[in-house]
């Protein structure tokens, strides 16, 4: 389906008070949330979602912050819905993210960069799937 995706909100932006802005936001940007959830992943949960950056030099450091803090899992409508969402979290660094987007405005630095986003469909299926059962998500149309 190419009208889904899948986000987190990270613990640095929890952290900071940003929760309720970037929901805001998100929904500015004409985003249906179709299910959302607040929870703490552990650090196996970490490692098990982030298992694709197994070998970065990266990943310890981003599983330990992922599971160091609550966060929300969203599952996004919208056309191109993961296009869409990348282009409205901003770059990966935000340093390099464009103004306006989440990450620039909120994010703390490039490993604590207060979102998450999918970057396929066939991804967003399986992120969504790790966090949501079927019954737990509103279908729009
Ligand atoms: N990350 C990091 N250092 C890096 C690259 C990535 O700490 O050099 C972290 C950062 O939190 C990022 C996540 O690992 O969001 C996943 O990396 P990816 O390249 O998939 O970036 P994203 O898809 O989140 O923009
Ligand atoms: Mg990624």
């Amino acid at each position: 389906m190419n009208n889904q995706t899948f986000a987190m909100i990270k613990p640095d932006a929890i952290k900071n008070g940003h929760l309720g802005k970037i929901i805001n936001h998100l929904l500015n940007d004409n985003f249906t949330i179709i299910g959302l959830k607040f929870l703490k992943m552990s650090k196996d949960q970490a490692k098990t979602f982030y298992s694709i950056h197994s070998d970065k030099p990266f990943f310890e450091e981003l599983t330990t912050f992922m599971s160091s803090g609550n966060i929300a899992v969203l599952a996004l409508q919208k056309e191109n819905a993961v296009s869409e969402w990348r282009k409205t979290i901003g770059a990966t660094n935000p340093q390099e993210a464009d103004e306006g987007t989440i990450r620039k405005l909120y994010a703390t630095s490039l490993g604590e960069n207060a979102v998450h986003g999918a970057d396929s469909d066939e991804n967003a299926q399986k992120e969504i799937d790790f966090f949501f059962t079927r019954r737990e998500l509103i279908y729009t149309t």
